[in-house]
């Protein structure tokens, strides 16, 4: 990691190099959605799209049979994924690559599955992005943060809209997947634990990079501002959360 010129970006990349998942999930949950999928086989070609390290990708790769292609736009995370891919026996059928979700480098309809967990604030802009790439029967698996409910305390609306993403609720995220073609298989919640699975080991990766970088206002700000995000979802959380949401492309 770079010393006094250290940027937001360096943080979070260094900060989630070390973690097993970037984001709020479980293996548990992972299965749980895979499991509402049917007619995947040896020949089936699997994409995961922003696929971090590869937490949630060797989760399915241990349960389906066909390729699987992981991309991410930091090519740090993609070499971890692939140092997986060879740890876990798996390099045969699971490739990481680096790419933008916005220009993937794919045919049209080349994916019976693609699956996202983390990524898309919401279904709409990922079904712009990868509507295309999905065969006709194929499914989007895909969890965005959403609202619980209509309305919400002004704090954590404005943390989110500030934060870049647009929330929105559940019912409108499957009515996005509905207008896109596709028929709703499920939408669930995931639980509390899976945000403990994130936040728990990201604060003591954190930990250590500020003892890393003593006296370092960008390390402080970065972890002041992680620390406030935490918050926010320990105050808020029956307000917003992950969802899963599962369709068919009709
Ligand atoms: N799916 C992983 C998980 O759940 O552990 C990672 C989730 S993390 C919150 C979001 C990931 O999406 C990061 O690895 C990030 O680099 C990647 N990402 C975000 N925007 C992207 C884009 N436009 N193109 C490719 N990857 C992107």
């Amino acid at each position: 990691m770079k010393g006094k010129n250290i940027s937001t970006i360096d943080l979070l990349i260094e900060t989630h190099l070390r973690l097993e998942r970037q984001g709020p999930g479980s293996s548990e949950m992972t299965i749980k959605a895979l499991n509402f999928l049917d007619n995947l086989n040896q020949i089936s070609r699997v994409l995961d799209v922003g696929c971090g390290t590869g937490g949630q990708t060797m989760v399915l790769a241990q349960n389906v049979t066909g390729s699987i292609i992981g991309i991410d736009q930091f090519p740090d995370f993609i070499n971890i994924f692939n140092d997986n891919t060879r740890k876990l026996n798996l390099a045969k059928r699971v490739n990481g690559i680096v790419a933008q979700m916005e220009d993937l480098p794919f045919q049209k309809e080349e994916f019976d599955l693609i699956w996202s967990e983390g990524v898309l604030g919401n279904v709409e802009k990922g079904l712009n992005c990868l509507n295309n790439f999905i065969k006709k029967s194929g499914y989007i698996v895909v969890t965005c943060p959403s609202w619980f409910t209509d309305e919400r305390p002004e704090e954590i609306e404005k943390f989110w809209v500030n934060a870049g993403e647009s929330l929105y609720t559940i019912g409108d995220n499957i009515g996005f997947m509905q207008k896109a073609g596709y028929h709703l298989i499920a939408a669930f919640s995931l639980p509390e634990k899976c945000w403990d699975n994130y936040y728990i080991p990201r604060e003591a990766a954190e930990k250590e990079i500020l003892e890393k970088h003593p006296e370092n206002q960008v390390v402080e700000d970065y972890i002041k501002n992680s620390k406030y995000e935490i918050e926010l979802y320990s105050k808020y959380k029956q307000y917003y959360g992950y969802v899963f949401y599962i369709g068919k492309k009709l």
